[in-house]
């Protein structure tokens, strides 16, 4: 990271921080939130030695791949407007069925891609129980969809000719132009052409303009994984029980997706949200999503794979930081033992009425009158 753009983290950060606005007043008591906590407050600084910037996430994705005896390999599967590499780390044989985890589409959702690094770390250790694994799976994850968006600490990929969001021409962009793209509305997997922005704009965008997405929809078509999970951070919500939400999940929701698809997405919902009960710290609720077919969940439910959103607790400082790696990190876990052992099948798809309803957004702070 050059320093300019680390200044640009950094900023970002404390932006981000003084937005969030951890004070001491709070629209609900303190104690009407139940594990999730402890919250940071306005004289706490978030650390930055957990994450991991981009030559350091690929210096330690190159030191695994040194030390695997061959188990991890590395794929270069894209480059990005400002000419970083995007890697796919490519984890076992691949002669075994593919699975396949994305994170950090959003620049900003960063405790994501710490928790798929540890994961890939884990399973390069080649262990006993790394093993069972990958004696069943392909494990393909892409740490890290979006380095440039990381660098600058925001939303979108970085695009100096991406134009103002319009999103009923297609354009799912920042209100400022020249900003960037938000990769996660061009995961058109099968036919560009049937893209809203193709549909409006032809002839300025007869190919995909988002060159993170093509690469993940490449690598996706290249080794056909039979589901894929795609990690984020949402902001912090609160159930009407006063639980702090530490992640919503959901399967695809466009009414195209096959209904063995759809039930496959559900089933890994089910096995992620019966996992994390076990974790006193962990509430897991059902994400809101709708059925727009460039978002990632939807895009590949209709390519034929299973399909879904993970969406982490945001808003977070260094004391939960930790929490959400793992909590992430099991997540992944549940989902790679589950279709490994072959429970994942046993599972009920109708399961899923049973993850309670997200909750209403928590503000920390009094909302403005
Ligand atoms: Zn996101």
């Amino acid at each position: 990271m050059s320093i300019k753009s680390r200044f640009r983290f950094l900023a970002g950060l404390t932006v981000l921080i003084a937005f969030l606005g951890f004070g001491v007043g709070s629209a609900f008591g303190d104690t009407d939130i139940v594990p999730g906590g402890p919250w940071i407050t306005d004289t706490q600084n978030v650390s930055l030695k957990r994450l991991n910037d981009y030559p350091q996430l690929v210096k330690k994705l190159e030191q695994i791949e040194k030390t695997s005896k061959g188990l991890v390999e590395l794929e270069v599967i894209g480059e990005t407007n400002e000419g970083r590499d995007i890697y796919l780390a490519k984890i076992g044989y691949p002669e075994n069925d593919a699975v396949m985890i994305i994170t950090q589409q959003h620049g900003n959702e960063v405790m994501t891609t710490e928790a798929a690094l540890r994961m890939v770390q884990f399973l390069s250790t080649g262990s006993n129980k790394a093993m069972e694994i990958l004696d069943e799976l392909y494990v393909l994850i892409v740490p890290r969809v979006n380095p440039d968006g990381a660098e600058m600490y925001w939303r979108y990929n970085v695009d100096p000719d991406a134009p103002a969001r319009n999103t009923s021409e297609g354009f799912y962009t920042s209100w400022t132009a020249g900003v960037g793209w938000d990769i996660n509305r061009y995961h058109w997997v099968t036919d560009w052409t049937l893209s809203t922005l193709y549909q409006n704009h032809p002839a300025a965008y007869p190919e995909n303009p988002v060159p993170e997405a093509v690469a993940v929809i490449n690598a996706f078509n290249y080794y056909n994984p039979i589901w894929i999970a795609d990690f984020h951070h949402q902001g912090t919500y609160v159930t009407d029980e006063g639980d702090s939400v530490t992640s919503s999940i959901l399967w695809p929701r466009h009414p195209d997706v096959a209904a063995d698809v759809v039930d496959l997405s559900k089933q890994l919902c089910v096995v992620i949200f019966d996992h994390m009960q076990q974790f006193g710290y962990s509430t897991v609720t059902l994400y809101p999503g709708g059925t727009y077919a460039g978002i990632g969940r939807n895009g590949y439910g209709l390519a034929g794979a299973g399909s879904i959103l993970v969406e982490l607790k945001g808003g977070i400082g260094q004391k939960q930081s930790g929490m959400i790696i793992k909590h992430a990190y099991e997540q992944m876990w549940s989902i790679f033992q589950a279709t490994a052992d072959g429970s994942l099948y046993e599972v009920d798809p109708d399961r899923s009425d049973e993850i309670p309803p997200r909750g209403s957004w928590y503000y920390k702070d009094l909302p403005p009158e």
